[in-house]
């Protein structure tokens, strides 16, 4: 007798969606295999391999034997290393024991959501957000309550707003600066006003995620925690993925008061013991070297994102804004919606993203799944040839939908 996954399935797995960032890469791959020359412009990862220096430190780790389970929280050489790097570069100090490294800035968030929210919780999701925050708050239990801005806000919601979301039941708020989608950079002051609302609220720790740090163009990085009054009150959230271009290596961390530490730590020893022992070595070398590469890095994106912006101008009725970090353009195409070719009708951002897959092969993802219905979202972090080509190529599609 064959098994229900109707029956099976625990109802918080059903009422989870697929991650959409995901789903349409793998929807522009399976397009490509098919022979059709698919320009993905979907999935957040650096096209540039990992720094030679760096996969030479994982070649030395396991070349001496560093093989096994480490400290469930991550090595003290790795957590010393992120610590000095959280004092130095984030004016943050949290001792290696407040430090707790994961699978991916993923897993982390995921850990503190785990710990700190329960059934009826609330956790308040700046949008537009990235995809995974409210799948993520919901899994663990929670209730996201969405808080958004619009393009003509840069897509930043701001204190006043935040204030009037904060209830009782409050327990987090999460949100991404730089922020993927929409590559916006809250400001010092925007970062202060948002610190003094949370303050006076006897219930709310802020997942503060920094992943793209050091994919910022403007402005200095400021991290929300090391505000005076936010120093017990924030977990700030970081990894190797995207500075470092270490998406495959599995590596996040978090820093954030003991006993969040503490309970990240026993959540993790029960469900993966840990971070794997030589990308955490490769880690170590990674942040204890002169930025040299991250910057290269950091320049290409900056080109790349001037060249696009330039070209996505040339298409009429698209709104931009101008993302200061991040690799991503989050467009408004909603003067789209209700067009036709003949054929296919543009009703929503998802058919667009759609559309543009089926009809241009460009890959894009729809903002519904960002908590944006007007947008969808364009990785930059590819070649200046695939960005023009898809350039050319949406706006030869856009042509025929009147
Ligand atoms: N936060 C944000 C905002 C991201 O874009 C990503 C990218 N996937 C992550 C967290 C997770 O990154 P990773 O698990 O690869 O460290
Ligand atoms: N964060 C990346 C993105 O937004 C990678 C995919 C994912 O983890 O969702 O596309």
């Amino acid at each position: 007798m064959s098994l229900d996954p109707n029956k099976m399935l625990a109802p918080r797995l059903q009422s989870m969606e697929e991650s959409a960032t995901i789903k349409m890469a793998q929807k522009a791959r399976d397009l490509a295999s098919k022979g059709i020359n698919v320009i993905s412009l979907t999935l957040g990862e650096p096209d540039f391999d990992t720094p030679e220096f760096i996969k030479n430190a994982a070649y030395e780790a396991l070349k001496k034997g560093d093989t096994k389970y480490t400290p469930v929280p991550g090595t003290l050489a790795l957590r010393k290393a992120i610590s000095e790097k959280f004092l130095k570069e984030n004016n943050l100090d949290y001792n290696p024991a407040q430090i707790v490294v994961s699978n991916g800035a993923k897993q982390s968030i995921a850990n503190i959501c785990m710990s700190v929210l329960g059934p009826g919780d609330e956790a308040i999701v700046l949008a537009p957000y990235w995809v995974s925050y409210a799948e993520i708050v919901r899994f663990s239990g929670g209730i996201p309550v969405i808080v958004s801005a619009g393009i003509d806000e840069d897509f930043k919601p701001d204190a006043q707003k935040i204030k009037e979301a904060l209830s009782p039941k409050t327990k987090l708020l999460i949100f991404s600066s730089p922020c993927n989608p929409s590559g916006s950079v809250w400001s010092e002051k925007e970062l202060k006003d948002i610190a003094d609302v949370i303050a006076d609220h006897p219930t709310c720790l802020v997942i503060s995620d920094e992943i793209y740090e050091y994919i910022n163009f403007e402005d200095q990085h400021v991290s929300l925690g090391s505000f005076e009054n936010m120093k017990d009150r924030v977990a700030t959230v970081n990894g190797f993925s995207k500075g470092f271009a270490m998406t495959g290596w599995r590596l996040g961390y978090m820093g954030g008061p003991q006993w969040l530490a503490d309970a990240c730590n026993k959540v993790q020893g029960q469900i993966t013991s840990g971070a794997a022992s030589f990308s955490q070595a490769a880690a170590t070398v990674a942040l204890q070297h002169s930025k040299e590469e991250v910057l290269a890095m950091k320049k290409a994106f900056l080109e790349r994102r001037d060249l696009m912006l330039t070209a996505l101008k040339e298409i009429p009725g698209i709104l931009l804004n101008l993302p200061k970090g991040a690799f991503y353009i989050f467009m408004d195409v909603s003067s789209y919606f209700g067009k036709t070719n003949g054929d296919i009708t543009i009703q929503d951002a998802d058919d667009f993203a759609e559309t543009m897959l089926t009809e241009a092969h460009v890959g894009m993802v729809s903002g519904i799944a960002f908590g944006d219905h007007k947008c969808v979202r364009l990785s930059y972090a590819a070649s200046n040839e695939h960005l023009i080509e898809a350039a050319k190529r949406l706006k030869n599609t856009l042509e025929t939908f009147k």
